[in-house]
Order: C-alpha cells, then sequence, then structure tokens
C-alpha cells in the first residue's frame, strides 16, 4: 500500500474510466461477441510469475475484456432493471474499497457501524417509512449486498420466531411461505434455504385483473388449513411487469394469519423518494420488514441493498453468534433500543462485512434528496413519454399500465387468435423484433412473459439515459417492427 503507487494506480483507472464513459455510448450494448470461451482462449492459463505495470494490464482490458461486456451503464441499457452507477457512486465506493474496514461488530470499526445507522435511518425517513423502522422508533435498518440475502435473514428470523412460538423445530414442516406468481424468485430460493419443504412454497395466481397484483383475497382462498401460514411477500414493482401489490390489504390478511409480512420494493422503492409515489407503500406499517435495493435505481454503483426491520431482535435471535474472538464492548449492546453499538454481523448472513454505508452516506449528500427526485422523475417522464407512443401506435399495445419506468408492451395481435400455449404469430413477431433490436447494438431489451403473451420490457432508469435515448429506441422499434411485420403480413 505505497501511498505512489495508490495515486498512480488509481489515477490510470480513473483515467481510463474517465475514457470509457465517454464513450460508452458509442459500445454495442449488449455484449457484441457472444462466443462462449472466447476469454478463455485469449487468456494465458495461469497468473503471471511478475507483477506488471497498470498500463498493460488495462490495454488487456480495452482489447480482450470490453468488447465481451454488456454495457450497463450505457444510457441505451434498457433491460432487466437498471444497475446504477454514478460519479458519487464511483467516489463513494473508492472510500468504501480504499479505507476498506470491516464493521462486523461495533468496535472493529465504530464509526463505520454508527454511520450505516444514520444512512438506514436516513433512507427511511426519505421514504416516508414508518416510525417503526428508524432506529429512534424500535426498528432499524443494515445494508446488505442484494435482495437474496436480505430475504433469506428474514425468512429466518420469522421462522425462528413461529418455531419459538409453536414449541419445536419438527413444526417446520408444517410453516408455509406465500408468494405471487410475480413474486421474484429469490423467495423461493429464501425459502429452500431456510429449510422450508418445497411443496410449502405456494405461489399465488395473480391476474389482469388486479393489474397483476396480489389481493387479500387471493391469499385468503390460498390459506390452507392445518399448516403454519409463515411469511408472506408483497412486492412494489414487480421485476416482469412492475406491478403493485396490495400492500396494505395484505398486511391485514397476513396480521389475521400471525404471518411475518415483508415488502419488497427492491426497483420501484427507490421512486419512493417523490411523494407521488408514497401511496404505493401504504400499509407498510403493517410490514416486519422492508427492502430496496439502492443499486438498482438510486445512484448507487453495485452493490448495496437495505434492509430495515420492525424488531431488530427478530433479526439477530436467528443470526447471532457470540464467538469469543469477536467479542468487544458492543457485543453486549447491540439491537433494538440501542443505536449507539451494533454488531451488524448479527443483522445478516456473513459475518465480514464490506463499509457500503460511506458509499451511500457520499451519494446522498453529493446529489441531495432534490437531486434524486429529479433523476427518478426523469426517467419516470421519459418512460410516460414512451408508453404514450406505443399506445397511440395500432401496431403495438401496452401490455399493462406503466407504474414507474417499465413499460410492458408489444407488437398487438394481429395474425388471428392468441393462442392459449403462447406458440402463435404474434409472440413470434415479438420475439423476432426483440432479436432486432438487440442485435443492431442501439439499444438492449429483455422480455417476459404473462398470461402467454410474450411482452418486451423498456425498463427506463439507467443513470444516463436521457428522453433522447428513449426517443431513439422509439424510432428504432418503428423501423425494426416494419421489418419484422413484412414477414408476418401477406
Ligand atoms: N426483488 C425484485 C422485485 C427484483 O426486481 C429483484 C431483482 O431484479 C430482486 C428482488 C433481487 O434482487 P437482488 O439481485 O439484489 O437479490
Amino acid at each position: 500500500l505505497d501511498p505512489h503507487a495508490i495515486a498512480g494506480d488509481s489515477q490510470a483507472i480513473l483515467e481510463f474510466l474517465a475514457e470509457y464513459y465517454r464513450d460508452v455510448d458509442k459500445y454495442p450494448v449488449r455484449a457484441a461477441d457472444l462466443e462462449p470461451g472466447r476469454v478463455r482462449k485469449l487468456l494465458p492459463e495461469a497468473a503471471p510469475e511478475h507483477g506488471e505495470p497498470m498500463e498493460h494490464i488495462l490495454e488487456d482490458v480495452r482489447r480482450d475484456i470490453l468488447p465481451g461486456l454488456t454495457h450497463w451503464q450505457s444510457p441505451r441499457f434498457f433491460a432487466f432493471f437498471p444497475m446504477n452507477a454514478s460519479s458519487a457512486g464511483l467516489a463513494g465506493e473508492m472510500l468504501s474499497v480504499g479505507l476498506n474496514v470491516v464493521p462486523f461488530v461495533w468496535a472493529a470499526s465504530p464509526a463505520a457501524a454508527e454511520l450505516e445507522s444514520v444512512v438506514v435511518d436516513w433512507m427511511a425517513r426519505l421514504f416516508s417509512l414508518p416510525r417503526r423502522f428508524l432506529f429512534s422508533g424500535g426498528g432499524g435498518g443494515v445494508l446488505q449486498g442484494s435482495t437474496c440475502e436480505a430475504v433469506v435473514c428474514t425468512l429466518a428470523a420469522a421462522r425462528d420466531r413461529a418455531l419459538g412460538r409453536l414449541g419445536g423445530h419438527e413444526a417446520i414442516a408444517r410453516l408455509v411461505v406465500y408468494a405471487s406468481d410475480q413474486t421474484h424468485a429469490t423467495f423461493q430460493k429464501g425459502a429452500q434455504l431456510v429449510g422450508i419443504p418445497s411443496s410449502n412454497f405456494r405461489v399465488i395466481r395473480t391476474s389482469a385483473a388486479s393489474g397483476y397484483g396480489l389481493t387479500a383475497e387471493a391469499v385468503r382462498a390460498a390459506v390452507g388449513l392445518g399448516l403454519v401460514p409463515l411469511y408472506l411477500c408483497a412486492t412494489v414493482g414487480t421485476t416482469g411487469l412492475g406491478a403493485v401489490d396490495h400492500v396494505r390489504e395484505l398486511g391485514e390478511e397476513a396480521r389475521r394469519h400471525g404471518m411475518w409480512v415483508h415488502l419488497d420494493a427492491a426497483y420501484a422503492g427507490s421512486a419512493a423518494i417523490c411523494p407521488e409515489f408514497q401511496d404505493y407503500l401504504d400499509g407498510a406499517e403493517l410490514a416486519d420488514s422492508v427492502s430496496m435495493n439502492p443499486h438498482k435505481w438510486f445512484l448507487t454503483n453495485m452493490d448495496c441493498c437495505c434492509l430495515w426491520v420492525a424488531r431488530p431482535r427478530d433479526l439477530t435471535s436467528a443470526l447471532s453468534t457470540d464467538p469469543e474472538y469477536l467479542k468487544n464492548v458492543g457485543a453486549d449492546d447491540g439491537g433494538a433500543g440501542n443505536p449507539a453499538a451494533i454488531d451488524y454481523k448479527d443483522w445478516q448472513i456473513s459475518m465480514s462485512r464490506r463499509f457500503r454505508a460511506i458509499k451511500l452516506w457520499v451519494i446522498l449528500r453529493r446529489y441531495g434528496a432534490a437531486g434524486m427526485r429529479a433523476h427518478i422523475r426523469r426517467h419516470v417522464a421519459a418512460a410516460k413519454w414512451f408508453e404514450q407512443r406505443v399506445a397511440a401506435d395500432e401496431r403495438f399495445e401496452v401490455v399493462v399500465p406503466r407504474r414507474f419506468s417499465l413499460v410492458c408492451f408489444r407488437l398487438a395481435p394481429r395474425f388471428g387468435r392468441d393462442d392459449d400455449d403462447g406458440d402463435d404469430a404474434t409472440n413470434h413477431a415479438n420475439r423476432d423484433l426483440l432479436a432486432a433490436v438487440n442485435a443492431s447494438g442501439r439499444a438492449f431489451m429483455t422480455h417476459f412473459v404473462v398470461d402467454g403473451k410474450f411482452v418486451i420490457r423498456l425498463a427506463v432508469g439507467g443513470a444516463s439515459t436521457e428522453l433522447q435515448h428513449v426517443m431513439e429506441v422509439w424510432d428504432l422499434l418503428q423501423g425494426k417492427a416494419a421489418e419484422v411485420l413484412q414477414h408476418y403480413v401477406k
């Protein structure tokens, strides 16, 4: 860690990145070279015996690595959900990895642990989360790497709470986790990981009538006799369609059955910084835990997931360990009611952990709440513009009403009836359209399937995506649609 080497190497990387971001719009968005095994062929079989200058390494990055990357930070990246990056996010991440401290217990880096508790409270206030998720309200938050990890922790907490009540581990066979057919797959994975029998992971069907949101009525109908309802996931902004579950009514229904309610706002949670989106979180006070990913749409470089719990002790009872080598002044003080000395190792899966708080803190301070609201509203406005164009063009249709910055659309059926098995001409045409757009290198989008319909998703949210890029992708789509439709319409 020679200070000159730190400055020199970092400078070279920063120049490389500045050049990359200057040019990123020129690269084909999706990896141009899709041949599996290409990188392995290019690289030596073993690591070098002697160190090499950073310049040589960066040359290889340019030549061998960049052509095989999909450029997630391209302003024309509209696939999956965005994974934001920003200059403040990069700067914050540099501080985090540069300082490289490990706040697993409070005393291992007191300011890092305390900053984390402050930043999660700031975030909760920005999203107007109920007071019970703030440390001052008896709850609290933690920064994890992904929603996947956060969900496993909440499932473990819910499981142990229920088993404590039921008086024995054998009861695990009767615990049931409920999710909708739009819930992210991470909940199924999490349920498996905490030992819930796979047949007790119940998927409840949603329909177009509720905008693919989960309703209390559907949960009521699904809750079976003889089993113990354990956990219900409510999502605000589902992955496939951006649908919204009815949080308040789900919360009320879940309480009647004594279920743990988790509110997953991984993507759309960011929008709740704008008052006009806060209604979607109405009923959040009925949840036991809430999570959102700043690394999706909140200008935060990977990785960062905020998890809040109403009763930290539920979490720490399930996840605490107390090895002698980690004992410290804070060890007996962590948890509910004492935000001053938290042992965050008891709030997550891993013991060692990153100093994510400083990254999020830098971002919040650099852009401020007003800057963040402007960032969200810019994308929502661009998505709205696109949705209006789609709706006004008779060749296309909007498949579900847009709620945030995700537009789900397709070429409208015009080749006769949609088949029930989804293997119809409309689906084929839409697949061809998506393939043509992505092959052009000028945009990258992904798809979803709902009720047998192949749906194209335009997820607006890249940190440098402007209305102009959305307008250009609309032009591109129209051109490709005209080509594709020639093959289908005689
Ligand atoms: N929940 C929703 C609604 C998501 O959209 C995603 C990812 O896109 C996840 C959960 C999983 O998030 P992570 O990749 O952080 O585990």
